[in-house]
């Protein structure tokens, strides 16, 4: 079942985490896949839960869904960003994904009265998910999740030695990232514990081929050397790689740093990697235009942009290909409910997915205000059904809201309901409506222009299709529990909004659209999650082109 072709790069971490790990995968990765190799990658993680679905997106992050409906954190978001592919359940290894199956195979009798044990069982099932994961790559990528030394991750850094075994030491490249922090009191760069990080490593089994050691700021070359000597490497397999401004020139601070001859070398061609895309993605991005695009997100969880990862992400990138500056403004919608005035000036307005009572008031004031100023709104999940609750209340439904925020079908105000079959299962993990889903889109309307538009510029091609009697038909991921009660789709539409969008059955409703704004659209999806910094997703660029059509240069 072995891959023959595929060839591993194993990347850990020591020191600390939170210093690139995977963006520098990532990095190798797009290199890899500009010199014309299919790559994949995978995140194996230590933590217990299953999944990070009900991990809370403050401490964690945003949580990212694949197109087979899997939770997981925004590692894999970044891996689709660098490197176009659509990650899935293999592409997402937990410590307490692996304890689960094992548990329930020991239950079911598959162990044949063995005792079940970290090593042959855990580690070989682990090898297993490597393999499935790379089952169509030329190239696949293993990021281990923590630091080098954490109880947790031993078996993992235990599967990943022994993987050599199994594939061919040639056949693994194993890379580790450092850092080496400068004290300020004695004015050094302390390599001490990267040494020790790369002492714990080669207790584990694994000499790193490559080690790339992260600085603040660029570090003499004497530093890579002292490291190189202290842990048996060769120096030339020591590279520097300081912080810079954005993730997205990582990949041309790696090439900078020499790993290229180490990866020509791993893959056995000099192919020249063409990187002119991601040149010109960088140059447009870097650069300040005449025009600024202000953008509100009116969200609970303000001023981090971990939480709504996906969504800046692409809004950044819609911006940079707009030619426009992009300034985002956090706006607390829990504020909001108090006090509409933050929303002024705002050239566009965007409510983002989310959970919960607290601050939905205040994001269905936004949509409101959208509605009644004709400024442009974008709803994604959630932010359809605020959408729809503001347009029932300005359609005559004053009490319009959803059964999440108390809405009760006796009273006749549950715009927005509970999907069938999800009652019960409110606080339970893996059990929403989640990942792709089909939706067929309306004629004429705003929604299916945007995307019939960018298909045939064969700009946005994820699961779009155009039918032959010319509808048009999308995919998008989804993460959701609630749903547009259709039985109100006559006030919402009094309101100013209409259905653009429905699942093949015409059952949920997908896309809603005001046709009198400049550019209102909301969607029950996330399509935020297959935005890609090289091609945008549609209904953001368009987003963003209407927020600023209003602006002059
Ligand atoms: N809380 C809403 C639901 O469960 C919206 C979910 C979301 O925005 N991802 O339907």
């Amino acid at each position: 079942m072995t891959n023959k072709k595929c060839k591993y790069i194993f990347v850990t971490g020591g020191v600390l985490s939170g210093v690139g790990k995977g963006i520098t995968a990532a990095s190798i990765g797009t290199i890899l896949k500009a010199k014309g190799y299919k790559v994949t990658m995978q995140k194996c993680d230590p933590y217990l839960n299953v999944d990070a679905g009900l991990l809370n997106p403050v401490e964690h992050g945003e949580c990212y869904v694949t197109h087979d409906g899997v939770e997981t954190d925004l590692d894999l978001g970044h891996y689709e960003r660098f490197l176009d592919f659509e990650t899935s359940k293999y592409s997402i290894t937990l410590s307490g994904s692996i304890y689960k199956e094992l548990i329930e195979r020991e239950r079911a009798g598959g162990f044949h009265g063995k005792t079940v044990q970290l090593v042959p069982h855990f580690t070989g099932l682990v090898c297993e998910k490597i393999e499935k994961a790379s089952k169509d790559s030329d190239i696949h990528i293993v990021e281990i999740g923590g630091t080098i030394g954490d109880y947790e991750g031993l078996p993992f850094v235990e599967a990943i030695r022994l993987f050599a075994n199994k594939v061919g030491r040639r056949n693994c490249l194993y890379v580790s990232v450092v850092y080496v922090p400068f004290i300020h009191t004695s004015n050094e760069l302390k390599t001490k514990p990267a040494q020790n990080a790369l002492k714990d490593l080669r207790g584990f089994g694994i000499i790193p081929d490559v080690v790339c050691v992260r600085t603040e700021n660029p570090a003499p070359r004497a530093i890579c050397e002292k490291i190189a000597a202290f842990s048996g490497i060769s120096s030339d397999a020591v590279v520097n790689l300081p912080d810079i401004q954005s993730v997205y020139d990582v990949p041309f601070n790696v090439l900078k740093s020499g790993v290229l001859a180490i990866l020509n070398d791993f893959v056995g061609s000099d192919k020249e990697p063409d990187m002119n895309r991601w040149k010109e993605f960088s140059r447009r991005r870097a650069k300040k235009y005449a025009r600024t695009v202000r953008i509100g997100l009116v969200a609970k969880y303000v001023g981090n942009d971990d939480t709504y990862m996906c969504v800046t992400e692409a809004l950044k990138a819609s911006a940079a290909w707009d030619k426009v500056n992009l300034d985002l403004k956090w706006i607390n919608a829990e504020e909001v409910e108090k006090n509409t005035s933050l929303l002024k000036g705002l050239d566009g307005i965007v409510v983002p997915g989310g959970f919960g009572s607290r601050g939905v008031e205040g994001k269905i004031k936004a949509a409101e205000y959208a509605l009644k100023h004709n400024v442009p709104y974008l709803g994604l999940c959630l932010g359809l059904q605020v959408a729809c609750i503001a347009a029932a209340r300005l359609g005559g439904l004053k009490d319009a809201n959803s059964e999440e925020f108390g809405a009760r079908e006796l009273d006749g105000n549950n715009v927005i309901y509970i999907m069938e079959g999800q009652k019960g299962k409110e606080s339970t993990g893996g059990t929403m409506r989640l990942g792709d889903y089909k939706a067929l889109l309306m004629p004429k309307t705003n929604v299916m222009k945007i995307y019939k538009k960018a298909f045939q510029a064969n700009e946005y091609i994820y699961g779009t299709t155009v039918l032959e009697n010319g509808k048009v038909e999308v995919i998008e991921r989804h993460r959701h529990r609630y749903e547009v009660n259709q039985k109100f789709l006559n006030v919402i539409r009094d309101g100013g909004v209409v259905v653009s969008g429905t699942s093949p059955d015409g059952k949920l409703v997908e896309f809603v659209e005001s046709p009198s704004n400049r550019f209102f659209v909301a969607t029950q999806a996330h399509p935020e999650f297959k935005s890609r910094p090289l091609n945008p997703h549609p209904l953001f660029r368009e987003f963003v082109k209407a927020a600023g059509s209003n602006k002059t240069a």
